[in-house]
Formats: structure tokens, C-alpha cells, sequence
């Protein structure tokens, strides 16, 4: 119950990376651009601070500060029926979605684990993965900054055999990256076109330090599983175009944790059957 009361809390808080970490690596691209050439740079105007805590949380249409009691986890949202407080501005479904699936998950990752080191990893995980999940619905990036410290969190949790072992760990942390950077050239040199992007790899990589190379496999068909089922719904009941790209790394995302708390029972199961 702690634990769904805390994802609710981090929910809130990923809705801010989601939103603003786009536009922090952007801003971070223009100043590097600028820097590079002096005649822009000299023109550059100074930005205010922008950051994940800088400036307070406001509504867009409005601007009015949204005070803390107007910031809890969906109750807000339900209390004020989904709109600005000043503007009457409808307020996105979406915040209070993050913030249900970040406690739901958080309070399952708990329960799945118990409330050891592997427990708490297991919630650190699935944050990552539902703030990569939305980031890369937006804006077809999935940040440096968040795939690699996973990753090294991952490697650093299995120094100890909190999942895996080591080596396990740090074979699938290659075998991760490896595995889907073969499948990019062999996919772009048979039709030219990009499949994914290098921030996929990265992600495979971190899922393979957290769960070892043995879940790679699985990891990816369940990825594949999961963008088919998602494709043809969205193509029957979205009229999505099938030429519309569609990110990879949400099946990921999904495909991890599905590994995550289950990668085991079912690679038994699997095996099994073959
Ligand atoms: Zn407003």
C-alpha cells in the first residue's frame, strides 16, 4: 500500500521528466549548436534556469502555478473533473494515467519481491520504463540520460546477484546492444530504411544488465508480440497508416518488465515446450 502511495508520488513526478527532459536536451542542443558558431552564439539571448524543478509546475493555457494541494496523484484530477482550476482548461488524461500505472506498478513490483533491494530496483525499473515509454511516444528519443544510468544500475544491483549474476549481466548488457544493432544494418542494408534507432539499443542493453543475457531472447519476442498486437489494433481501430512510423521502444519498455517480473516462469514454460 506504501508502495502504491509512493508510485503515485513518483507518477507525478515523471510526468515532469516526460514533459520536460524533451525540451532540456533540446535546449542543451541549441547552446552546443551556438557554441560552435560564435556569430550565433553572441546572439544568443540568455535563457532563463529550465530544469526538472525549475520553473514550478504551471498550466499551459494559463500560466497559473498549480499550488500543492491541486498537485495530488489523480485526486486533483477528479476533484477538479479534468480542468484548470483558473482557466477551465481541459487538463490531459494523460497525468493522471502515468500516475495510476507508476503506483499500480510500483505497489506490484513490492509485492512481486517483497520489500528488499530487489524491490525497490524492480520500482526503479519500471519508472524508467514508463518515462521512456511516453518520451519516446512524443518525441521518438529515448534519452542518454535516462538508458544509461540504467544500465549501470542494473550492472551495479547484480555486482551482488540481485536478478542475475554478473557475468550474465554484463553479456547481456552487450548482447543487448549487439543483438539489436545487427538488426538495424541487416534491415537497412536489405531496404534502406531505419527500423530503429540507436537509443533502442541502449535500452535492450540496460535490460540486459538488469536481467542477464538469458532474458534477451525473450525480451525480444515479446517486444515483436506486443508491436504486433499494438500495430493491427491500432491499424483496424485508429485507421493508422501502416506507412506511420511507430516507436520501438514502448514494446521494449513493455517487453522488459513483462521479463522483469515473469522472464523466468515463462522462459521455463518455454522451454518446456520446445
Ligand atoms: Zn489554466
Amino acid at each position: 500500500m506504501l508502495a502504491v502511495v509512493f508510485g503515485l508520488a513518483v507518477g507525478s513526478f515523471l510526468n515532469v521528466v516526460i514533459h520536460r527532459l524533451p525540451k532540456m536536451m533540446e535546449r542543451q542542443w541549441r547552446v552546443d549548436c551556438a557554441q560552435l558558431d560564435q556569430a550565433a552564439a553572441a546572439a544568443q539571448p540568455v535563457t532563463e534556469r529550465y530544469n526538472l524543478l525549475l520553473p514550478r509546475s504551471h498550466c499551459p493555457s494559463c500560466s497559473q502555478p498549480i499550488t500543492a494541494w491541486r498537485n495530488v496523484p489523480i485526486i486533483s484530477y477528479l476533484a477538479l473533473g479534468g480542468r484548470c482550476a483558473g482557466c477551465k482548461a481541459k487538463i490531459s488524461p494523460r497525468y493522471p494515467f502515468v500516475e495510476l500505472i507508476s503506483g499500480v506498478l510500483a505497489g506490484y513490483a513490492v509485492w512481486r519481491f517483497g520489500p528488499t533491494l530487489a524491490g525497490a530496483g524492480a520500482m526503479l525499473f519500471v519508472f524508467a520504463m514508463i518515462a521512456l515509454t511516453f518520451i519516446d511516444l512524443d518525441t521518438f528519443y529515448l534519452p542518454d540520460d535516462i538508458t544509461l544510468p540504467l544500465l549501470w544500475a542494473g550492472l551495479l544491483l547484480n555486482l551482488d546477484r540481485t536478478y542475475v549474476d554478473l557475468p550474465a549481466a554484463v553479456i547481456g548488457a552487450t548482447g543487448g546492444y549487439l543483438s539489436l544493432w545487427c538488426v538495424y544494418w541487416v534491415f537497412k542494408l536489405a531496404t534502406g530504411k531505419e527500423g530503429m534507432g540507436y537509443g533502442d539499443f541502449k535500452l535492450l542493453a540496460a535490460i540486459g544488465a538488469w536481467l542477464g543475457w538469458q532474458m534477451l531472447p525473450l525480451v525480444i519476442l515479446l517486444s515483436s508480440l506486443v508491436g504486433a498486437i499494438i500495430g493491427i489494433g491500432l491499424m483496424i481501430f485508429a485507421r493508422h497508416g501502416r506507412e506511420t512510423p511507430i516507436p520501438f521502444g514502448p514494446y521494449l519498455a513493455i517487453a522488459g518488465m513483462i521479463a522483469l517480473f515473469h522472464g523466468p516462469l515463462i522462459n521455463r514454460h518455454y522451454l518446456n515446450f520446445l
